[in-house]
């Protein structure tokens, strides 16, 4: 069990005060502070693993992706793009696993 301060820790367990688009039992959803889009959200597990390299779970990882998708739905962004940074190299800056979920305008490819 997780025991440190890890701000994503913080607001899936509601202690940050940060509004959450969605919550269940394993996930939540709230806005990317810093959005890089019109629509910028972040879907974390409510388990703390450092990023990608750290989880164990197959049945988590599937989870977060249906809650993106079903998030994106709800909010009508019918194309969007997600995103898992792990690792200093690809950009990650949170070391709570996050998915990063994007939309609302046409996005580049390749990315940065
Ligand atoms: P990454 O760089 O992939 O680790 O993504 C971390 C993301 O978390 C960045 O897009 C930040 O803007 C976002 N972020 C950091 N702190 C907060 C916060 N308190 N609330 C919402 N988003 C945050
Ligand atoms: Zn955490």
């Amino acid at each position: 069990m997780y025991t440190g301060e890890c701000i994503f820790c913080r607001i899936a367990s509601g202690k940050a005060g940060t509004q959450l688009l969605y919550e269940d039992e394993d996930a939540v959803a709230f806005k990317d502070i810093n959005p890089q889009a019109p629509f910028h959200i972040l879907v974390i597990p409510k388990k703390h693993f450092e990023n990608l390299k750290a989880v164990d779970d197959e049945r988590l990882m599937g989870h977060l992706f249906t809650v993106a998708s079903s998030v994106a739905r709800e909010l009508g962004i019918s194309d969007f793009r997600t995103v898992i940074n792990t690792g200093p190299k690809s950009g990650q800056t949170v070391y709570h696993l996050h998915i990063h979920l994007l939309g609302g305008r046409y996005m580049m490819w390749p990315p940065g």
